[in-house]
């Protein structure tokens, strides 16, 4: 017993067989070898829904989207040692199934990143389609994306489909931390500023926050996709929607249907919100085009 005791008592105070060196700082300028990465799967780092450390104040979060083990792994090491709350995903259709559980599903036990640094080419999943997810669901989040693609025409794409930074490999490690900032300071500014809190539009009041409308203040009971749909049209009055777009938007993505689903949705929405359906003066038809609300 006491030569256990001994052992033991060795193995805690000097764990001679496991040596903890300090961590090696990474090369702070990080390369791209994004064409030839070998698409892997699963969820790199520590898993999603492991909570915090107990009464370790609450931390900023960013989620870093990145197949390739070097920068994901560099760019979390810095981002650690800067104080955020890192973690890590390598495969796209990993990330989607975050964003999907934590803006569409609004699954509480999602882990939900403030920041958001996006790969593009990224396996099954590629990161312009996990942009254009998260944008469809109404989310403000920032996004920055970290990209070996680095014409001015890749940029663009990057901004319009909803981007708010777009940075290419390779790139300094001190610039992306700047760029994370500068972006956080923004999105907490905007957090700061008293938001709006109905969308008025002739006889109708949509609540964003509340998931409810009303029609001449009798309140109008929607389906969430007749919501979706209703919300985009009135953040956006007199804009012509294909019907691809708004599957887009209100689908995402992934959707595989038919576009005469949009059909169905605006007739049932012209159904609950026009005083006279067959006439409708909101949701107008745009012959060749889709739809325009006004
Ligand atoms: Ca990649």
């Amino acid at each position: 017993m006491i030569i256990v005791t001994i052992v033991v008592m060795r193995s805690r105070n000097q764990p001679r067989n496991q040596p903890h060196d300090p961590p090696k700082r990474p090369s702070q300028i990080i390369q791209s070898d994004d064409p030839k990465v070998t698409p892997v799967s699963g969820i790199a780092s520590r898993p999603l829904e492991q909570p915090s450390p107990i009464s370790a104040p609450a931390r900023t979060k960013v989620l870093v989207v990145e197949d390739e083990a070097l920068i994901r792994d560099t760019v979390v090491f810095s981002l650690e040692e800067e104080g955020y709350e890192v973690h890590a995903i390598e495969d796209g259709r990993l990330a989607l199934d975050l964003f999907y559980r934590s803006l569409e599903q609004h699954d509480s036990n999602a882990w939900q990143p403030d920041l958001v640094i996006l790969d593009l080419m990224l396996p099954h999943v590629n990161g312009l389609d996990l942009c254009r997810f998260v944008r469809s669901q109404a989310s403000t989040i920032p996004i920055l994306i970290l990209s070996a693609k680095g014409t001015e025409t890749d940029r663009v794409v990057g901004l319009e489909v909803g981007a708010d930074d777009y940075l290419t490999k390779p790139f300094g490690m001190r610039e992306l931390i700047a760029r994370c900032r500068a972006l956080l300071r923004r999105s907490q500014r905007d957090d700061d500023e008293p938001k709006q809190d109905s969308l008025c539009r002739g006889d109708l009041e949509l609540f964003p926050e509340q998931c409810r409308v009303s029609r001449n203040g009798q309140s109008v009971s929607l389906a969430p996709k007749e919501f979706k749909i209703l919300e985009l049209f009135m953040r956006n009055p007199n804009r012509v929607w294909s019907r691809e777009q708004l599957l887009e938007r209100v689908w995402g993505p992934d959707f595989m249907g038919d576009s005469k689903t949009v059909d169905v949705h605006i007739r049932w929405l012209r159904e609950k919100l026009e005083v006279d359906p067959s006439h409708p003066q909101h949701i107008q038809t745009v012959r060749g085009f889709g739809y325009r609300f006004s």
